[in-house]
Formats: structure tokens, C-alpha cells, sequence
């Protein structure tokens, strides 16, 4: 089964980005089923790449391959994963890490979290969802896990006609297991944490916080279960608290400090923090030498991008009024309309409403086991600044 590009087509498909868009097929030809595998051709006739298929999507073709010979099949996703896996080995993770990374690693729409022993898997779109057995059976072939379990309780989904979702994919197994990083350990819930459970993409980034924190009094705010400032404590703060609204989130992250014998100095409460880091800026006497910020999303559409503007000023305007002079702001965005250039500039507004001056220390992306691919703006979306509150 065939489909042929119009002629005229953006440059992109050529330079390597998977996705195919409606508008840019010209005809498809013998009537693929939903989820079937695709030969495309470019406008001149020229083979161009196999992919997935869906006619309902907008994007209705992914590409899996630009290699004519290689065909689609439970070998070839054994092949996809022990390369996802040397990537990351070459890159020194050793037990924890996003083995697959959807679009970045020529995987579309298909994430695997590794956790030592254990996998979480999500497949985000019809096509990729029909191979999740065969994922399942190179995962095994590869690793021998102890435990695979699936995540697609995710909305997104339903665009592609997906049901949520969420199990087992190996025998059964105990869903709440201990990581290790750097150092440290944590409980983390498989099947009832956020996401796939654990946010693997700031890993390297937690590290970047060691100088900075030491002898501290540390202000975390949207802490999930605590990894920062756990981090924080371990590296020698003085006294850490963490908020977060999530009721259970907070129960988990003060489990995480007990741990890691933490428990003195780092210390969790149920909050929102919006409204607190509003009443704390006003009590003169609270300041903190080190504020971090890492809230979630604020948008997925463009539509509602001065939304998140606004809410990301927001709270950095109110973090930094929390920082004594020459203390430190440690704040992310993962939202991924908002670039690193627009976050740069929303957070340069809120230091200017703040009248305090920046000096930046450190300006990351996520973690290298999420691999940004040039051309591919949305494998960029983690944003983490480390500035100094003149
Ligand atoms: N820093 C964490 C990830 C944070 S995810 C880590 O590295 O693991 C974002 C968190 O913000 C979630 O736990 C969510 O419960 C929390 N959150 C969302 N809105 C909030 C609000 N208004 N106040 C406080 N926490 C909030």
C-alpha cells in the first residue's frame, strides 16, 4: 500500500522529521486499513520512507524508516530498542533512564521508561499501539525485566480512537518499587504516579543544584515526591521545604526524605502554590536562599499560550521575590510551546516587575536520554534556568 506526496511539499519530510501531514498527500493508494503499514513516495516518484498509518489523524502517516530494505516487523523493533539502549549506555546511564524517546529515537509516539529492572511503556497513536506486543517482546528479549507495565491511561489517545488504558504487560508484579540516582533513593508508584510514574527528564538537572544549595535555607514549590529537594538536602542544605498541591504527592516525597534519613531537614506540606508564594511575599522576614520552581504544563494549544505566559511570570515573579539578594532561582517549563527563548523573556519580565537583576548560572533542556533532534522542535520541550537574584 501506497501513498504519494503532493509535489510541492515544506522541506522537512526530506530533512528527516517523521510526521506526514492530510495536506501534504496527493492520493493513497489501495485503501490501508487503520494502523497498516505505508510505503511513501515523494511527489516525483522517488521512495521516500514506511510508516504507520491512520487516515483519521491529521498526521495520517509516521515514518519508521528511511532504509528501503528494512522492513516492519518484530525484528526490526528488537533492532530499534537494543540501539535506543546503546545510546543511552554510551551516554553513561546505567539503571534508569527514558529508553525510548517516540519521535527522537524513530520510535513516533512511543515512550519506555526503564527503572533498573522494570519498564513502563505508553503508545500514544493507533499504529504505534498495534506493535506494543511486539515492544513487549524485545524489552524481553533484551533486558529479562522483572516487570512491564503499560501507561496509556493518557487522553491523547482518543484522538487516534484509543481507549486509556492501564496493566500489567508481564506477570503480575508489586508496582511500587525504589530507584536509585545519584546516590539517592525513591519510592516510586508505577502505576499510580504521574506520567509513567517518575520524571526521569530532570535527572541530570538535579545534579546541577549541588553548589548552590549547600549551608541553604531551600523554598521548593510543585515538588512532585521531592526529588529536587531531597537532592537539595543531600547536598548539604540547611533546612528544605517542599509544596506541592497533590496530597498524595507529598506523602510520597516525605516517605523519600525518611528514606534517604532526610527527614530532619527536608520536610514536605500539601499547598497550592500560587496562592502561598503570594502571602509569603508579603511577610518582609521569609526569604530563602534558594527558591526552585518546577510547575507542570500550563498548555497544550496554542490557543492558550498568553495563558501560560501569564502563569509562568507569575510565579516566577513570586519565587523571586522570595530569594534574598544574591540568593538563587532554580526554575523550569516543560511546556513545550513555550521556547527556550520565550521562557528566557517571560522570565526577564518577571524580573523586571521584581526589580531585581539576573546573573544566569545555568541554562539546560532535559536530561540526555531525551534526545533533542535538530528539526524536530518538539523533542525540545524541557526548559531549566539556574539564575543568581541580584
Ligand atoms: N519536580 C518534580 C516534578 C514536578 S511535576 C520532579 O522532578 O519529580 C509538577 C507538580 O506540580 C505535580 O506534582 C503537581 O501535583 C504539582 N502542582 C500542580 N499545580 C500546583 C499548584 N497550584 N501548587 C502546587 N503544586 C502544584
Amino acid at each position: 500500500m501506497n501513498i504519494h506526496l503532493r509535489k510541492r511539499i515544506a522541506p522537512r519530510i526530506e530533512e528527516g522529521h517523521p510526521w506526514i501531514f492530510a495536506n501534504e498527500i496527493e492520493k493513497v493508494e489501495g485503501a490501508p486499513e487503520a494502523g497498516a503499514i505505508v510505503d511513501v513516495f515523494y511527489g516525483g516518484g522517488k521512495w521516500c520512507g514506511r510508516g504507520y498509518y491512520n487516515g483519521a489523524s491529521q498526521i495520517p502517516v509516521r515514518l519508521l524508516t528511511r532504509k528501503k530494505d528494512e522492513a516492519i516487523n518484530e525484528a526490526f523493533f528488537v533492532q530499534r530498542i537494543k540501539q535506543c539502549w546503546a545510546y543511552r549506555q554510551q551516554l553513561g546511564y546505567v539503571e534508569n533512564c527514558r529508553l525510548v524517546f517516540g519521535e527522537a529515537d524513530g520510535l513516533p509516539q512511543c515512550i519506555i521508561d526503564k527503572f533498573n529492572d522494570y519498564f513502563v511503556i505508553q503508545t500514544l497513536a493507533l499504529g504505534i499501539d498495534r506493535w506494543k506486543g511486539a515492544m513487549v517482546a524485545a524489552l524481553n528479549e533484551v533486558f529479562n525485566p522483572k516487570g512491564i507495565f503499560e501507561r496509556n491511561d493518557v487522553p491523547v489517545r482518543e484522538l487516534e480512537g484509543l481507549p486509556q488504558q492501564k496493566g500489567c504487560l508481564s506477570a503480575p508484579f508489586d508496582t511500587n518499587i525504589i530507584i536509585n540516582e545519584n546516590g539517592l533513593k525513591f519510592h516510586v508508584d508505577l502505576e499510580n504516579g504521574q506520567k509513567t510514574g517518575y520524571f526521569l527528564d530532570q535527572q541530570d538537572n538535579r545534579r546541577a543544584i549541588q553548589n548552590i544549595v549547600r549551608g541553604a535555607d531551600v523554598l521548593g514549590a510543585f515538588t512532585y515526591t521531592g526529588t529536587f529537594e531531597i537532592h537539595a538536602g543531600h547536598y548539604g542544605a540547611k533546612s528544605v521545604l517542599g509544596l506541592d498541591i497533590s496530597e498524595n504527592a507529598v506523602q510520597q516525597a516525605n516517605k523519600n526524605a525518611a528514606l534517604n534519613g532526610l527527614e530532619k531537614t527536608v520536610k514536605f506540606e500539601t499547598a497550592n502554590a500560587f496562592d502561598v508564594l503570594k502571602q509569603w511575599g508579603k511577610e518582609e522576614s521569609r526569604k530563602y536562599d534558594v527558591v526552585m520552581l518546577d510547575p507542570p504544563a500550563f498548555t497544550k494549544s496554542r490557543a492558550n499560550i498568553e495563558k501560560a505566559i501569564t502563569g509562568y511570570k507569575e510565579i516566577n515573579l513570586r519565587g523571586m521575590k522570595l530569594v534574598k539578594r544574591g540568593g538563587f532561582l532554580v526554575t523550569s517549563s516543560c511546556t513545550n510551546l513555550v521556547n527556550a527563548e520565550l521562557f528566557l523573556k517571560i522570565i526577564g519580565m518577571a524580573a523586571k516587575d521584581a526589580r531585581r537583576q539576573l546573573r544566569q548560572v545555568t541554562f539546560n533542556a532535559q536530561s540526555a536520554d531525551h534526545p533533542i533532534v535538530w528539526g524536530m522542535e518538539n523533542t525540545h520541550y524541557l526548559k531549566f534556568l539556574i539564575v543568581q537574584v541580584l
